[in-house]
């Protein structure tokens, strides 16, 4: 057997705001198994360097803070919307991570190659022989390009920033729809100029355009693929 078997990991990338978390959430509980969203890892290392005072400009001193990092997600302990528990040097983060702040330097953070390289393993081993829905940008492209089910998941930058402001509406968070869809074009160009793994649909990615779409029929849509790949795992 290959050294690592993906062929239950189900990888989901795709732009900032592309219901990428919603529907992998319903999608994991649907089949029964894992959700591991890895931009909880990017966001963690982008929290632990902001408290510590770090200089985000320097990638030594931000490497350095993303190898100390004690990151684990859990199954979640609460109901509040959440998809897992995000404990970072056992403190619960899981919203502390989604506040502007972290918004607005994650892709500054996940743009340096060592940060990267740091968190790559850790991704690879909660793959390695598991059925679980991994959650990011370079799942299907570089973490586990073996994944057995590949899904690009888009929605248009408007429609994308709509979601966003109306989830920050709800959490009583006062942002403007400009500001948002600003924030979220440079996300985006950020994302996918990168040098290292930047967001790009993997060849062999089946590519689901979500505006118009509901969350349902897009599980129910990507269900069906699974479920077929794994009928055809000895
Ligand atoms: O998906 P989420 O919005 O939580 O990701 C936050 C940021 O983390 C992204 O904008 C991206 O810069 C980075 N990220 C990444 N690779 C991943 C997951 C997230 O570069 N696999």
């Amino acid at each position: 057997m290959a050294k690592h078997d993906h062929r239950r990991v189900i990888a989901i990338d795709g732009p900032a705001a592309a219901g990428k978390t919603t529907v992998a959430k319903e999608l994991a509980d649907s089949l029964g198994i894992l959700l591991f969203d890895t931009g909880s890892l990017y966001r963690s290392v982008t929290l632990r360097s902001l408290r510590k005072g770090a200089d985000l400009n320097d990638e030594q001193a931000i490497a350095k803070q993303a190898k100390k990092a004690k990151i684990k997600l859990k199954a979640p302990s609460i109901e509040d919307g959440r998809s897992a528990d995000v404990m970072l040097d056992g403190e619960d983060v899981t919203w502390a991570i989604r506040q502007p702040d972290v918004d607005a330097n994650v892709s500054k953070v996940a743009a340096y190659p060592t940060v990267r390289e740091a968190l790559l393993e850790v991704q690879r081993e909660n793959a390695d022989g598991s059925a679980v829905v991994m959650v990011g940008r370079d799942i299907g492209t570089v973490v586990t390009p073996d994944a057995g089910t590949k899904i690009y998941l888009d929605a248009t930058v408007e429609e994308r920033a709509r979601r966003r402001y109306q989830d920050m509406r709800r959490q009583g968070e006062d942002m403007d729809y400009i500001s948002v869809l600003e924030e979220l074009r440079e996300r985006d160009f950020k994302d996918s100029t990168r040098a290292t793994a930047p967001l790009r649909v993997a060849d062999d990615a089946i590519h689901i355009k979500t505006d118009g779409l509901d969350v349902e029929d897009i599980v129910g849509q990507i269900e069906k693929i699974v479920r077929e790949q794994w009928a055809s795992i000895a």
